[in-house]
């Protein structure tokens, strides 16, 4: 046995340690499991290139709850380490790494705790929850296994370990105010959340399995069963694999495991999968959406290779996106940063439009193979769209190729069918195109049908954002004004025909109008009296355009 000093120039880094990442202990788990991982994957590594000779097997990793002795344990059957190999990599270099990060980080404030939670501090992370912590460890070289032990001060003990199976166990003695850690649910909860789809199995205790009836037994007799694994994580998971290799339904039910309480399926998903100029793979999904803007449970999850980060990819994908559905695997996104810089970051801003431009190929190609179908969905997905549309230059541009413009009657143009449509009889004076449009087809029903009367179209446009979209087609289009059904540009309209007939007599009309001006004594109304259509209103109102806009 031996004893040592870290070497660190902090006299205790571990008071440190705890304190800047208080708010988020829960992730010294997925750091051990993670650590268990890598040496699991290191090891399969070094057997496929003939380096370690030793059966590689089926190796899992286990995680265990020793309730009366207050321990939490995470094993592996991965590398192992030689006593040279703790010298190094535990004494000196998570050491080194961890004094780095608290000189980064010490004389912030403010929402230092949120990049922490993402930075990860590796094995040092487990000294926010542990009190003690201990290693056993054999190296897949002939070598003997090697047992570590610190307390939380800078001074460790090394010592010869009879540990005959190669791998290694972290045994962590959990402190009194982590307790939690203790609890099986509590744990499960955590394995859940950031390792359901790393790829080692993971073990956390057993279950009953029912096995089948063996043949001829008896209608009453039970069904045998048998303690299996209970194994936490899909090791596989659907983004993991080439689109060739999956189906429809395989994309419909990694969406229910992904989102188990989430009962409506999907309209349809993109997969994402590049290697250059940056890595990055997923599997979006369009869900549902209704005219409600309610921030959804249910976000986007963020994954470096298959370990669960963040549900907050903001700044990493469009602001439209974060609607999605879905998961994110990068290895190339950087997380120990603010998100501020994420923003600005180059390489962020590349997956951001790669993604925003997959999303818009996709709804081109559903677009192109089957109209109809899209159609359908439009209502489902044209917040997405139109907020994209709103707030994504080129996102805007590719979208004239697919977002649809619904009449009130339940035609679909896009944008360029609409203006061939409607340049013969909506034009203005000054050869603008005047795009009539309606945001609710009850309340603004008798306008809708004196349009129509009339042969205008006239749009269903009623998704909260539509407004400041118009506007912003109006900013980009030469030409084109959006006039909504019930204002007054309708009657500048250039419409060769003969003039409306009033069914009304010359008294009748003096009459009403005397009492209509009385009635509505304002100059924000216009007040008209003629034979709207074939149902002959005998007048209409109209509010002025810029009035109407103001108030929304
Ligand atoms: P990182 O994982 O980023 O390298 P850590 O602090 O998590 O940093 O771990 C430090 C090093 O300790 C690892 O790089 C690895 O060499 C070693 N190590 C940690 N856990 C294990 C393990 N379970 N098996 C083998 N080696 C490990
Ligand atoms: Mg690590």
């Amino acid at each position: 046995m031996s004893k040592g000093t870290i070497n660190v120039s902090v006299e205790n880094i571990f008071p440190l340690i705890k304190k800047f990442l208080y708010s988020d202990h829960e992730i010294f788990l997925r750091e051990l499991v993670s650590n268990a991982t890598d040496a699991t994957l290191k090891l399969k590594h070094l057997t496929n290139i003939g380096e370690a000779k030793v059966d590689y097997g089926s190796p899992k990793i286990e995680v265990k709850i020793d309730k009366d002795k207050k321990q939490l344990h995470i094993i592996d059957q991965g590398i192992g380490m030689t006593r040279e190999e703790v010298e190094k990599y535990i004494n000196e270099i998570a050491f080194s790494g961890a004094e780095e990060f608290i000189e980064k980080y010490k004389d912030k404030n403010g929402d230092d705790a949120g990049i922490i939670g993402h930075f990860g501090l590796g094995f040092y992370s487990a000294f926010m929850v542990a009190k003690k912590v201990e290693i056993i460890t054999k190296s897949y070289k002939d070598e003997p296994a090697v047992h570590w032990t610190c307390d939380g001060s800078p001074n460790y003990i090394i010592e010869k370990s009879s540990k005959e199976d190669r791998g290694t166990e972290i045994i962590l003695h959990i402190a009194e105010d982590s307790t939690e850690f203790l609890e099986e649910s509590r744990i499960r909860e955590l394995l859940v959340k950031y390792n359901k789809f790393m790829p080692i199995p993971i073990k956390f205790g057993t279950k009953t399995e029912t096995l089948s009836k063996p043949e001829g037994a008896k209608e009453e007799e039970p069904a045998p069963t048998k303690e299996v694994d209970n194994i936490i994580n899909n090791p596989d998971p659907a983004w993991t694999k080439a689109p060739t290799e999956l189906k429809d339904e395989d994309y419909k039910s990694f969406y229910r495991e992904l989102y188990p309480m989430q009962f409506e399926e999907p309209l349809f998903n993109i997969h994402l999968n590049v290697d250059y100029p940056f890595n990055l793979t997923g599997i979006l999904y369009f869900p549902k959406m209704t005219n409600d803007m309610n921030i959804q449970k249910d976000k986007i999850q963020l994954y470096q290779n298959q370990v669960f980060v963040t549900d907050n990819v903001e700044g990493i994908v469009p602001e439209f996106l974060t609607m999605l559905r879905g998961v994110i695997d990068s290895p190339d996104i950087p997380l120990n940063v603010s998100r501020s810089y994420l923003q600005a970051d180059g390489a962020v801003k590349k997956i951001s439009s790669y993604i925003t431009r997959k999303v818009a190929d996709k709804l081109k190609s559903l677009f192109n193979s089957d109209r109809e179908d899209f159609e359908k969905k439009w209502n489902d997905i044209k917040m997405v769209i139109e907020y994209g549309m709103l707030t994504e230059e080129k996102f805007y541009e590719k979208a004239q190729d697919f977002a649809l413009y619904p009449t009130v009657d339940g035609t679909y143009f896009t944008f360029s069918e609409l203006k061939e449509k409607i340049k013969d009889l909506q034009t203005d004076k000054d050869d603008k195109l005047v795009v009539l449009y309606a945001s609710n087809t009850e309340t603004q029903h008798s306008y809708i049908e004196a349009a129509k009367a009339k042969g205008y179209e006239v749009l269903l446009l009623d998704s909260p954002i539509v407004s400041h979209l118009l506007q912003k087609i109006e900013s980009k289009e030469e030409k084109i004004s959006f006039v909504r059904v019930d204002s007054d540009p309708i009657d500048s309209l250039i419409k060769k025909e003969e003039e409306a007939v009033s069914k009304l007599n010359d008294d009748e009309k003096e009459t009403l109008s005397g009492f209509l001006k009385e009635t509505i004594p304002s100059e924000k109304f216009t007040v008209k009296l003629e034979a709207m259509d074939s149902n002959a209103n005998p007048f209409i109102i109209t509010e002025p355009e810029f009035m109407r806009r103001m108030k929304e």
